[in-house]
C-alpha cells in the first residue's frame, strides 16, 4: 500500500450531503474533503446553495441526508456551540453598545474564563488582527468598517477554534478596503495555521485568498481545485465563464473527425475534449490568449472581424471585435502597439494550446 505523504489529511469530510426544503433541493449530494489548515473558498452564483452548505458545516442546520465528520467523528447533529468551529457573518454580529474588548472577550466570558485571562487574550488577539491596544476600551460603534471587521475576526479566534467559517464577510465593504482586508485575511490564515472555509460569490476574492476553490452550481460542487486549476482547466463551460471573461465557440465533430464551428463557421484545430466520444464541445479562449494578428502572421485558428470598441483595463487594453454574429474579446498589454482602430477590419487568431475545450 502506498501512502501519499504530501496530501494533508482531511479535517472535515462531507459524504453525500444533501439539504432539502420541502421538494426543493438546495444542496445536492456533496462529497468534499476539507484539508487541515487549508483556505478553502466555496464560490457560486446567488442561490447555488453556498449558505445552506455553510450552515450545515457550522451546525446551524442538519443535513437531510449524508454525513459530515470532523476528525472522523460524525457531527451532523452537533450544535454550533459544541463544535470547535466559529462562524464570521457578513453582518459581523457585534454587540453595538459594547467595547472592542467586551466584544472580543464575549466567547471567553460565556465559557467562564476569568477577567484577567480574558483581557490578556483579547490584547494578544488585537495584536494579531492589527488593532491598537488602546482600542480595548473603545466603543465598537466608534470604529471604522475595517476595524469592526478586525474585531469580529479577533472574537472568532478568541476561543481558539480549529475551523473558521466566513459568510461573505467582505461583501458590504468598499473596494479599496476590501483589497486590504483580503490580504490581511490571507496573512491571518498563514499566521494562525487554522482551517478557513469561506463563501463568496466573488471569484476575484476567492482567487486572491484561497488554497483551493470549490465552484457551486444549483446545489452541486462542480469543480474543486487550486485557483490556477480552476482558471486554466475549468471542468465545464459554466466554470470557465464564471472564472472570467471568455470567448466561446461551439463546435461539432464532422464525419471526417474534424471540428466544425456551429456558431462561427470554419474548421477548428483544437485539443480533443476530455470526453473523447463527445460530438459537440465548446472552445473557450480567454481574451488574453486571443491575438490580433499582424499582416502575414498566422495562428492555428484565424478569424476575421471588425473592431467595435476599445476599453482601458488599466494595465491592459481590451478590444471588442465583431466576428460574424458574435462579439470576441481580445486583450493586449498596454504599450504594445495593437493597431486596431474602431471599425478597422482585423484578423484574430488563437492557438490550439491556448484554447480550453469543455463540454456543456
Ligand atoms: P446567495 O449568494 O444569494 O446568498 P447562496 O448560494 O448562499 O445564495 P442559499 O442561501 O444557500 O444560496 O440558497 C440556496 C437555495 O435554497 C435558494 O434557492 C434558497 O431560496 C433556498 N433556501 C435556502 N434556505 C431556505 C429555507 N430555509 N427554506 C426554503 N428554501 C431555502
Amino acid at each position: 500500500m502506498s501512502i501519499d505523504v504530501k496530501k494533508p489529511k482531511p479535517i472535515l469530510q462531507l459524504v453525500g450531503v444533501r439539504k432539502t426544503f420541502g421538494d426543493f433541493v438546495a444542496v445536492d449530494r456533496i462529497d468534499l474533503d476539507v484539508r487541515q489548515g487549508e483556505f478553502l473558498t466555496i464560490v457560486g452564483p446567488s442561490g447555488s446553495g453556498k449558505t445552506t452548505l455553510l450552515r450545515m458545516l457550522a451546525g446551524m442546520d442538519v443535513p437531510s441526508e449524508g454525513n459530515i465528520t470532523l476528525h472522523g467523528e460524525l457531527i451532523n447533529d452537533v450544535p454550533p456551540n459544541k463544535r470547535p468551529t466559529c462562524l464570521v457573518f457578513q453582518s459581523l454580529a457585534l454587540f453595538p453598545h459594547k467595547t472592542v474588548g467586551d466584544n472580543i472577550e464575549f466567547p471567553l466570558k460565556v465559557r467562564g474564563v476569568d477577567k484577567e485571562t480574558r483581557k490578556a487574550r483579547a490584547l494578544e488577539l488585537m495584536r494579531v488582527v492589527r488593532l491598537p491596544a488602546d482600542y480595548h476600551g473603545k466603543n465598537v460603534m466608534k470604529c471604522s468598517g475595517g476595524e469592526r471587521q478586525r474585531v469580529a475576526l479577533a472574537r472568532a479566534l478568541a476561543y481558539d477554534p480549529e475551523v473558521l467559517f466566513f459568510d461573505e464577510p467582505l461583501s458590504a465593504i468598499d473596494y479599496k478596503l476590501k483589497k486590504i482586508l483580503e490580504k490581511e485575511l490571507k496573512d491571518l490564515h498563514r499566521e494562525t495555521g487554522k482551517t478557513f472555509i469561506y463563501i463568496t460569490h466573488s471569484l476575484e476574492e476567492a482567487m486572491v485568498m484561497s488554497d483551493r476553490i470549490g465552484v457551486m452550481r444549483a446545489g452541486k460542487i462542480v469543480q474543486v481545485g487550486t485557483p490556477e486549476e480552476i482558471y486554466a482547466t475549468p471542468a465545464d463551460r459554466f466554470v470557465s465563464e464564471f472564472v472570467g471573461e471568455v470567448n466561446v465557440i461551439e463546435v461539432a465533430k464532422s464525419a471526417a473527425g474534424t471540428w466544425q464551428g456551429v456558431d462561427l463557421p470554419g474548421t477548428y484545430t483544437i485539443r480533443p475534449p476530455k470526453d473523447e466520444d463527445a460530438a459537440r464541445a465548446f472552445v473557450v479562449v480567454r481574451p488574453e490568449f486571443m491575438r490580433l494578428l499582424d499582416e502575414g502572421e498566422t495562428a492555428d485558428n484565424c478569424l476575421e472581424g471588425t473592431v467595435y470598441n476599445e476599453y482601458s483595463l488599466g494595465s491592459r487594453l481590451q478590444y471588442q471585435v465583431h466576428v460574424g454574429a458574435k462579439v470576441m474579446l481580445v486583450e493586449v498589454p498596454r504599450g504594445r502597439l495593437a493597431n486596431a482602430a474602431r471599425d478597422a477590419r482585423v484578423r484574430l487568431g488563437f492557438d490550439a494550446r491556448d484554447a480550453i475545450v469543455v463540454g456543456s
